[in-house]
């Protein structure tokens, strides 16, 4: 057993028992880095010095005896994270050479406990994409099979974990991004509720529903990481003061008497036979342990895909005006005026599908257009909102897939943004309700590729979440497995 096998909560002994320093274990990531990345394209950069510099804090620290859970554990970040003095680009062109001049509050609170960066994580550019392949620095390599996509928009958080480069990751969810890599990689990634973790120093996508949160090789971890960046902040008006629970204590109490739910509208026709039957067992697995399984009904599922496209292109075709070559972005300048200027400058920078959502938002939010688009989308939104409330007087904890397919081929869909936009189905209703969803392995296709459950939870009640999965990874052995790489 390699040390990069390691769980972080097994790491985490390993550094206080003394069996092991910050710094070697930062040097045997960095190797595996070396060896594994080029077949992945998880990292975008590596910081070498810097990470070998905060293990050399770290292992101060660890001489003291005063640390935190994550003192001297080696993490990777998602490139949407902006991180002071290193270059941070959110897998874009258009940022290329950015260097922020600070780091936001969940890279900071990462920092306090002296956890070690080893790096910027590839994504689909702004987070837009179910795939990875969005990026301006190619697609991310499915580690369980280099053919398949690692999915997205965190794929290279995901994939980083799977192909063990680093011990745990942050990555941003805004329709999928967390949970959806997360299931076609093989590891654990949590959604938080909307308002739990802080966006202070995120790259914002669609501000109304991008959160924060992590993907980790299993449940505890994943409570670690979350204890980590959850929490108040000021600087971020829409986190919520709420108090945060002690996430890790809580996930051993079982799931005997727990209510599932299992929502009609999500076992359609045309899920992959391979995931249907995973997700079947997963439920008979549940009822073992003790738990009730309810059927439910989301009515407005249907909807949720238009609704998202629509909502979330129109917040995008505002936040991305800023790259405009003058506040933020390359600039192209022909020296033909201000306008010839922005125009030349965003035609460059933006890759094809961030064009398609600009326009797209603009359209909806046009004048004309606003109420027939935009307005109604808002008001379907409140009715997908509805629909999980009304499932939740019912039960504590909706049990679903979280794709509709295992990981497709590099390719596949990358023509049909249609095609592409329909595999975030069962993703998306938890973020325009903005509620919180954890996803965890639970099977493999016949082709060896892993399958995700996804658990979604009432607002704040990922304690919940983390409890139920952690009682089916106790019966089962599906996050132990590892890709072959
Ligand atoms: N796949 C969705 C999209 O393309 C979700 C992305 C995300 O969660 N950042 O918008």
């Amino acid at each position: 057993m390699e040390l990069t096998d390691l769980t972080l909560h097994e790491l985490r002994g390993l550094l206080a028992e003394k069996k092991v320093s910050s710094t070697e274990l930062t040097k045997i990531f960095l190797e595996r880095i070396a060896a594994v990345n080029s077949k992945v394209n998880a990292f975008i950069k590596v910081v070498e010095e810097e990470a070998l510099q905060a293990a050399a804090k770290a292992d101060q620290r660890l001489q003291t005896g005063d640390t935190a859970p994550l003192t001297g554990i080696p993490l990777a970040l998602k490139d949407i994270f902006i991180t002071e003095g290193i270059e941070t680009t959110c897998a874009s062109k258009i940022l290329s050479g950015f260097i922020p001049p600070y780091d936001g509050t969940a890279v900071n609170r990462l920092k306090k406990q002296d956890a070690v960066i080893l790096g910027k994580l590839n994504m689909d550019e702004f987070a837009m994409g179910s795939s990875n392949e969005n990026s301006a620095f190619g697609a991310v390599k499915n580690p369980w099979n280099p053919a398949c996509v690692a999915g997205g928009s965190s794929g290279g958080s995901a994939a980083c974990v799977a192909a063990r480069m680093a011990a745990a990751t942050l990555g941003t969810d805004t329709g999928g991004s967390i949970r959806q890599p997360a299931s076609h990689c093989g590891v654990v990634g949590l959604k938080p509720t909307y308002g739990r973790v802080s966006r202070y120093g995120v790259i914002a996508f669609a501000s109304s529903l991008d959160q924060v949160g992590p993907l980790t090789r299993d449940v505890e971890d994943c409570a670690i990481m979350l204890q980590a960046v959850a929490g108040y902040d000021p600087l971020d008006s829409t986190s919520i003061d709420t108090p945060v629970p002690d996430y890790p204590a809580g996930i051993k109490k079982g799931v005997k008497g727990l209510k599932i739910g299992r929502p009609k509208e999500y076992f359609i026709e045309g899920l992959d036979p391979d995931v249907a039957s995973t997700i079947d067992r997963a439920i008979a697995t549940y009822r073992e342990l003790g738990a009730e399984i309810v059927d439910v009904s989301l009515p407005h599922t249907d909807y949720a895909i238009a609704c998202y496209y629509l909502i979330a292109t129109a917040e995008a075709s505002s936040n991305l005006a800023r790259y405009d070559g003058v506040r933020f972005g390359q600039r192209v300048n022909p020296g033909e005026g201000l306008i010839e200027m922005y125009r030349q400058s965003r035609a460059a920078g933006f890759g094809p599908e961030v064009k398609r959502r600009i326009m797209l938002g603009t359209y909806a939010l046009s004048s004309g257009y606003y109420d027939a688009y935009y307005l109604k989308a808002q008001k379907v939104r409140t009715l997908i909102r509805q629909d999980l409330n009304n499932a939740f007087e019912e039960v504590d904890v909706l049990l679903t897939p979280v794709a509709p397919s295992p990981a497709f081929r590099i390719g596949e869909k990358a023509a049909d943004p249609l095609q592409m936009y329909l595999s975030d189905i069962f993703t998306i209703s938890v973020n325009l309700a903005g509620t919180c969803g954890l996803s965890l392995p639970c099977g493999q296709s016949q082709e060896g590729l892993p399958i995700g459950l996804q658990l979604i939870g009432k607002p704040f009640a990922e304690e919940t979440l983390l409890r139920t999965g952690y009682a089916f990874e106790q019966a089962t052995d599906w996050h132990l497995k590892k890709a072959p790489l």
